[in-house]
């Protein structure tokens, strides 16, 4: 299965494309962790999406579509993309080195999100929290290692990332809804496990 994992921040795209890979066997592949990696290696990419980030901005199309078309040649199964494309070019692009089956969309109210992540705690093995789930730990459930707070998740970037969003991704629906391979799971209050079994009854069902 080739999945696009499609959500305005804050929908829980990373959260399900954990479990998604864990389960489906898939490669998860982030733009944002990309990023994130090339910023904290000080590479020449990392630095020119640092600026973009920090300001709630996309990373310029041909950057973004490059570091992804080098790293699914390198890929041999299924995989997932998780924050890619996010633009109508980057999904045109993408269009031509790749064949997509599904584009499943998380679709939460949008009253939630600033919330969600503002209040977001990120570990380096790609768990997320909540705070107020958390009552005063500071460390990862699942391995231990100390969580912290993404640079961009506080209310000034997160709110220029939902317009972002709002402006260039949102028509992404349309999009892979007019190629028939758009499927939307959505989402209100639910916890992510529930959320979960939504998304696998989708690839379930999918996958047979
Ligand atoms: P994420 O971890 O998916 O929330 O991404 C964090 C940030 O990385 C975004 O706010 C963008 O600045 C940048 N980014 C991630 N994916 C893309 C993409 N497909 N195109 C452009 N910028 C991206």
């Amino acid at each position: 299965m080739k999945i696009i994992l499609l959500g305005a921040p804050g929908a829980g795209k990373g959260t399900q494309a954990v479990r998604i890979q864990e389960k489906f066997q898939l490669k998860h592949i982030s733009t944002g962790d990309m990023f994130r990696a090339n910023i904290k290696e000080g590479t020449e990419i990392g630095k020119l999406a640092k600026s973009y980030i920090d300001a709630g901005k996309l990373v310029p199309d041909d950057v973004t579509c490059e570091i992804v078309k080098q790293s699914l040649e390198k890929v041999n199964g299924g995989y997932l993309l998780d924050g890619f494309p996010r633009t109508l070019f980057q999904a045109e692009e993408l269009d031509k080195f790749a064949e997509i089956d599904l584009c499943l969309n998380i679709d939460v109210d949008t009253s939630l999100l600033l919330d969600r992540i503002c209040g977001r705690r990120v570990c380096a093995c790609g768990a997320s929290y909540h705070v107020s789930t958390l009552g005063g730990k500071t460390t990862c459930e699942k391995c231990g290692k100390p969580l912290y707070q993404r640079d961009d998740d506080n209310p000034e970037t997160v709110k220029a990332r939902l317009a972002t969003y709002e402006k260039q991704t949102a028509p992404l629906v349309d999009y892979y809804g007019k190629q028939g391979k758009l499927v939307t799971v959505k989402c209100g209050t639910e916890t992510p496990d529930e959320v979960f079994e939504k998304v696998c009854a989708v690839l379930e069902n999918f996958n047979k």
